[in-house]
């Protein structure tokens, strides 16, 4: 009986299923169109459809390719572009043994902080940072632009100089209100090349300590606030970062103020921080390398322009590899650290910036660069350049 039933069902089944094959095509070939249009043709009402806001939209990208963590540098690293814990910002402080415990789990041997003031508030963040941990950080000094309508400034200036490097100050950091900023009282901006400035540059020189330029900003900052501004979401956060109206000097002519700086003064070290501010185009920094032997590049925040050329700026690392210094311009993280050594070390493709989507929206590339390169760009430029200090004399 068993078996009965059992062929039954397997005979109704052979009848069955072709019938139904047949259906399918015969349903098949009388909607021809209909499937072409599930193929071919985009939704009519694409346009309306497209709600979602700009602000919502967090595509995951669905690649599966390596990933390579780098906690550690591979060699102990410099970072000379930091601001932590410095009297000048009004940044969270972060307890200094916990920066070192943080430096030490990436294998961050320095740290520059760069914006350390002059006087008593440079003498804080000298005893606070510097003082207990004197192998961990180094501290820049800063002009005092208030006293640009003085008629001894460039005097006044170089004696606060003199005074900043005597308490322990080991560069000058120069921040973009030169040339963005500062006016004096005719009530025009101070050229970044103002010859006011021109014994303090020297002062520099004769004192064997480099000054950090960040001289304009951004290509698009220069750029209106528009849907073709690729920084659009940033400068709609910081709109005092858009320096497209009418009344700020073009990005051009300050680049070309601060080169006539570094070109005037040849024995004073430049680190022309942002990678000289023009990462957008490495042909011109390699120009501006080849021409001025007395400067140098940095990269803190510029991980996100130089990650997303990897094989040009491959190229530029390795050109310029005497030149090139290891920075932030960031609170010192263990991933934020853990990212950059990502980004120089391995091959790893498409993966976000630190802060992303902060920059702009799009992903960067490792530059696998060689252990020769790692080194001098984490460390060794560095050193050299410290080791130009004439001492206090
Ligand atoms: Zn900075």
């Amino acid at each position: 009986m068993h078996c009965t039933v059992h062929r039954g069902a397997l005979k109704h089944l052979r009848i069955s299923l072709p019938a139904l094959f047949a259906l399918f095509l015969i349903a098949l070939s009388a909607l021809p169109a209909r499937l072409q249009d599930l193929r071919y043709k985009p939704d009519p009402h694409a346009s309306e459809n497209m709600t979602l806001l700009l602000k919502d939209y967090d595509p995951k990208s669905m690649l599966h390719t390596a990933v390579h963590e780098t906690p550690r540098a591979r060699f102990p690293v410099i970072d000379v572009h930091n601001h932590v814990n410095d009297p000048y910002g009004d940044g969270e402080k972060i307890p200094p043994a916990e920066v070192v415990r943080r430096m030490d789990a990436a294998n961050v041997q320095k740290i520059v902080i760069l914006t350390g003031m002059w006087g008593d508030k440079l003498q804080s963040v000298i005893d606070k940072m510097v003082k207990p941990y004197p192998d961990r950080f180094i501290v820049f000094t800063q002009m005092d632009w208030s006293k640009i309508d003085n008629s001894n400034f460039s005097a006044e200036m170089v004696a606060q100089l003199d005074d900043a490097v005597r308490r322990g100050a080991r560069g000058l950091k120069v921040l973009k209100d030169l040339g963005l900023g500062v006016k004096d009282r005719s009530g025009q901006f101070i050229a970044v090349d103002d010859p006011r400035l021109d014994p303090i540059w020297e002062e520099c020189g004769r004192l064997g300590i480099p000054v950090a330029i960040h001289t304009s900003d951004p290509e698009a900052f220069f750029t209106p606030l528009d849907r073709h501004n690729e920084r659009y979401e940033e400068l709609n956060e910081n709109p005092a970062w858009n320096f497209s109206a009418p009344q700020f000097r073009g990005k051009a002519r300050l680049l070309a103020e601060r080169n006539h700086v570094i070109e005037k003064h040849p024995h004073t070290t430049f680190i022309a921080l942002h990678v000289a501010n023009w990462p957008e185009n490495l042909d011109a920094v390699s120009d501006w390398l080849n021409k001025f032997p007395n400067m140098y590049v940095e990269f803190g925040a510029r991980e996100a322009e130089l990650g997303r050329q990897p094989r040009r700026a491959r190229k530029f690392f390795l050109d310029y590899q005497d030149r090139i210094l290891f920075g932030t311009d960031s609170e010192p993280q263990e991933q934020m650290y853990a990212n950059y050594f990502r980004w120089l070390e391995t091959p790893d493709e498409y993966f976000p910036y630190a802060g992303y989507p902060g920059q702009g929206r799009w992903m960067i590339y490792g530059m696998e660069l060689p252990d020769s390169v790692l080194e001098k760009v984490y460390r060794g430029n560095a050193e050299k350049i410290f080791a130009q200090f004439q001492g206090t004399h």
